[in-house]
């Protein structure tokens, strides 16, 4: 039965008497169906979807594909529990991972339930092989919100102010951003600089002896799509290999297509030893999962690793469709040409509109950030959340990111088609207006 107006607003009335305010909500109207990048509210509205669940849905709503693989595994059984008896989801999506992620080493893959669950298993897992204790995360990172991936999270408020204590031995190594970069200064020397930088802070904060795991987001995702140039990004993994530290690729927002190649750090021509997976690689449903190098992976005893539901075989059955889906409909080569589409309607933006700052992007994760004049770069918050409002309020599903909440980010699904872009984009230029 359809839902009415009505029953809208009880929902929006069960929403706040029921739900704590601290889950956030772009938009407040009630979700019916979705396919593809269009979201359907239960008044019948339509809503173009650049949020993509916040990165989770390269292939779109309700993948037919993906929907009938999840609507087999689901009439043969929802979950024995692999700890309990295995399934063939989970061992084939293992094998397929460990075969399209970079590396030419054994590789092995294991599954959680959510992104900060994988960050903590890839740290429990350097920190169990390199039998060291502390772990580096960078400036502007974003990681999770459980306790160990708060702490090495940046932007404290709203996503740690007054939840700590955080777990010990846990440091912000310094990271670039091009944009930023003092005025006197070319690029090559900013990014010297910042590496330097970098190698000082295993002098003033941590010794690297002491260092089980970097973990790097190849592409800074809620810190406000900040891409790092690769001088930067292959020295860390160097400094990595010289002082036997594992190297962590959180590969969570960046994966599966995202960028233009199926994994992020596959623009640096650096190879990590461990990738954490999540968002995009089951279309929604949950599941995340590390996969890297056998010997850091192989080194927990039986038992060790693991938890109730982790690797679903619904979602594992997902996730396969997810890659098929990428493969056959070369979603990969999609976002560059989607990313490139983005970019030049948000530089045609720009050249009415004073306050967009720089317009960055790697394939299709394509940021804009919104500032008070080009001159300053001081960043506009309260632009970029009427912005967003706006949108949200008028059939764009939109999302706003960086530590100082003045960028725009877009995640539309890598499928999205002709139309919905550029009805997306049509209310975007309004919103702008
Ligand atoms: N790492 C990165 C890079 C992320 O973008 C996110 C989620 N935004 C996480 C970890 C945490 O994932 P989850 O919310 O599923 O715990």
């Amino acid at each position: 039965m359809p839902t009415t107006y009505s029953q809208t607003s009880d929902l929006q009335e069960k929403r706040k008497k029921y739900v704590p305010k601290g889950v956030s909500n772009g938009n407040l109207t009630i979700a019916h169906k979705a396919f593809g990048a269009t979201v359907t509210d239960v008044d019948n509205n339509e809503w173009i979807d650049f949020a993509g669940a916040i990165g989770t849905l390269n292939v779109g709503h309700s993948h037919p594909k993906v929907s009938e693989a999840v609507k087999n595994q689901v009439d043969k059984f929802l979950h024995p529990g692999f700890n309990v008896i295995m399934y063939d989801s989970y061992l084939n999506l293992a094998e397929k991972l460990c075969q399209i992620t970079p590396g030419d080493f054994d590789k092995q893959a294991i599954f959680f339930n959510s992104g900060a669950e994988a960050v903590e298993n890839a740290v429990k897992m350097a920190r169990r092989y390199t039998k060291r204790p502390a772990v580096v995360s960078f400036v502007r990172g974003y990681h999770g919100r459980t306790n160990l991936t708060m702490g090495m999270t940046s932007k404290v408020k709203p996503y740690k102010f007054g939840f700590g204590p955080f777990a010990p031995e846990i440091y912000q190594a310094p990271f670039p951003f091009m944009y930023h970069k003092p005025a006197g200064m070319t690029e090559d020397q900013y990014v010297d600089q910042v590496i330097q930088d970098f190698e000082d802070f295993f002098i003033a904060t941590v010794a690297p002896e002491m260092v089980a795991c970097i973990v790097m987001e190849p592409v800074q995702g809620e810190g406000g799509f900040v891409i790092p140039p690769k001088k930067f990004v292959q020295a860390v993994s160097r400094f990595c290999k010289d002082h036997g530290i594992v190297f962590v690729a959180d590969e969570i927002q960046t994966g599966f297509g995202r960028t233009g190649k199926l994994f992020a750090i596959e623009h640096f021509d650096v190879t990590p030893d461990l990738i954490t997976i999540s968002k995009s690689l089951a279309a929604g449903l949950p599941l995340s999962g590390v996969v890297g190098k056998t010997e850091i992976l192989n080194v927990a005893d039986p038992g060790e690793l693991g938890g109730t539901y982790a690797g679903n075989p619904v979602a594992c059955a997902a996730a396969l469709a997810v890659i098929d889906v990428i493969e056959d409909e070369k979603l990969v080569v999609k976002a560059e040409i989607l990313g490139q589409k983005i970019e030049d309607k948000l530089k045609e933006l720009s050249s009415n509109h004073d306050f967009v700052g720089d317009i960055r992007r790697l394939g299709a994760m394509v940021a804009c950030e919104i500032v008070e004049d080009r001159f300053s770069k001081k960043p506009n918050k309260t632009k970029t959340a009427q912005i967003v409002k706006y949108a949200n309020e008028n059939g764009l599903l939109l999302l706003s990111a960086g530590l100082k909440g003045n960028v725009i980010r877009f995640l539309a699904p890598l499928v999205i088609t002709d139309e919905e872009l550029t009805k997306g984009l049509a209310i975007l230029e309004k919103a702008f207006k």
